[in-house]
């Protein structure tokens, strides 16, 4: 029986990518996202893999999302904690609820998704968890306050877990992408957009399908021994 992989934000962007490349890979897969119907109900027409509705920030919805999931297509053996949000501001222009939403999205959201998960996961002695942060967790951002720590965050969160789930066969790994050609760095107006190409040395922005390689070769059982580390793929823009 195939495994079964729910990405969070698995409807657009990097999580749509890491959805089809796990399908490919004989993964059973869900995608989780949470407010843009129409994107989710053309990903789903497009690859066949069912879509969840529900927010990562809430805690609640979460675990009933999750048993939602398992009751539908059996229990989860890897989770990919992809979904987040951009409120960017200067941090003198920060406001208190640019602060939260980030954090509560980018950061409580890989604990509200992964708390749930991890008993399953510690009773079967099998599992992936695989946290996407960023490159701008590495080295902070200007702007970017509130999307750094909370990227930051998941690192310590990853290292963190791996410990305590080294002993049952669970690895959690995190996956720190550069720029990517998503709607989240399209957004970002043209001007600025190539001033930040002009840094990345291999000369162009990753694609999704780039990041959804690396998800695939942690979720796999050759990635069985990689656990508490992160990969970086920026091209070059950044070594830690
Ligand atoms: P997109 O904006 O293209 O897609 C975001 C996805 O996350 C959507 O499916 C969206 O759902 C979902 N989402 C947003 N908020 C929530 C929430 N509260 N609960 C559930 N789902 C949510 O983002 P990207 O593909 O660009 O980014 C994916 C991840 O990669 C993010 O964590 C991002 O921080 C990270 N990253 C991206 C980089 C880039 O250059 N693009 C660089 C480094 C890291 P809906 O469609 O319903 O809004």
């Amino acid at each position: 029986m195939s495994k079964v992989a729910l990405v969070t934000g698995g409807s657009r962007g990097i999580g749509a990518e890491i959805c089809k490349a796990l399908q490919a890979a004989g993964y059973t897969v869900a995608a989780n996202y949470a407010g843009n119907d129409d994107a989710a109900k053309a990903f789903t027409e497009e690859t066949g893999i069912k879509t969840y509705k529900w927010s990562v920030a809430d805690y609640d919805a979460c675990k009933a999302g999750i048993a939602q999931v398992e009751e539908d297509l059996g229990p989860i053996a890897v989770l990919i904690n992809n979904a987040g949000i951009t409120r960017d501001a200067p941090f003198h222009k920060m406001t208190p609820e640019k602060w939260k939403e980030v954090i509560d999205t980018n950061l409580t959201g890989t604990f509200n998704m992964t708390h749930p998960v991890w008993p399953g996961m510690r009773e079967r002695k099998f599992g992936r968890v695989i946290n996407i942060s960023s490159i701008n967790g590495q080295k902070g951002q200007f702007g970017q306050a509130n999307y750094a720590a909370a990227k930051a965050g998941d690192l310590g969160f990853t290292k963190s877990l791996a410990q305590e789930g080294a002993r049952n066969n669970i690895t959690v790994n995190a996956i720190c992408p550069g720029y990517i050609a998503t709607d989240m760095v399209m957004a970002v107006p043209e001007q600025v957009r190539e001033g930040i190409i002009a840094q990345i040395p291999v000369g162009r922005l990753g694609e999704p399908s780039e990041i959804a390689r690396c998800v695939v070769f942690l979720a796999s059982d050759d990635a069985g021994f990689v656990t508490g580390s992160t990969i970086t793929a920026n091209g070059g823009q950044y070594y830690i």
